[in-house]
């Protein structure tokens, strides 16, 4: 690496720090930086920029969004205020987005309870979903939180803390994947999937 420029170096330590790249991948990414045309590049870089200044936290599901005020979804007079879905992340609304099935409104928690990378419920948005419930008009909170541990007890904790507001409290049901096959299900699946089924 001391053959670099150091400008070089500096570009390739920036991209290693990306999640999932290595250290070889950054070099890959910086090469094909610098054999950018320089518009691009100042594009690319601005775009950096400008994703960072201008999108923050709506201040109602803490989603992110552009500008100050609500996002979309919390502005969106055909979105039901009664129905609360809690995601872990942004990436999460987007997923439930594309089913295109969904018509209450979001929490983005940013994270989930886990001791063992030291993040309590203080760390992430509990505090103002329960404000939300707490100022009443909610019907249900749907817990949309990962099935693993960390997603399982976190959901746990929240309908336990949402239990005095008198909602309902429902959790996403589990099952086999659509196109999947019986035969290639996991244990944990396959009794979840029959704890969840219903009436057809
Ligand atoms: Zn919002």
């Amino acid at each position: 690496m001391e053959y670099f420029p150091p400008a070089l170096e500096r570009l390739t330590e920036q991209f290693a720090k990306l999640p999932g790249v290595g250290r070889k991948s950054a070099q890959r990414l910086a090469f094909f930086v610098l054999s950018l045309p320089e518009e691009d590049a100042r594009d690319f870089a601005d775009a950096i920029v400008a994703a960072k200044t201008s999108i923050s936290l709506c201040p109602v599901c803490r989603n992110f969004t552009e500008g100050e005020g609500p996002c979309a979804v919390c502005r969106s007079p055909k979105r039901d205020p009664g129905v609360i879905c809690v995601v872990a992340d942004p990436k999460d609304v987007i997923a439930l987005e594309r089913s295109r099935e969904y018509e209450g409104r979001y929490h983005v928690l940013h994270g989930v309870i886990s001791p063992m990378n030291h993040v309590g419920p203080d760390d992430l948005h509990i505090k103002e979903l329960v404000e939300r419930v707490a100022a009443g008009g909610v019907r249900e909170v749907i817990m949309a939180t990962n099935p693993d541990t960390e997603g399982e007890a976190t959901a746990m904790y929240l309908a336990r803390l949402l239990r005095p507001f008198g909602v309902k409290v429902t959790r996403l049901a589990y099952g086999i994947p659509v196109g999947g096959h019986l035969e290639y299900a996991d244990d944990a699946t396959l009794m979840r999937a029959l704890e969840g089924r219903r009436e057809i």
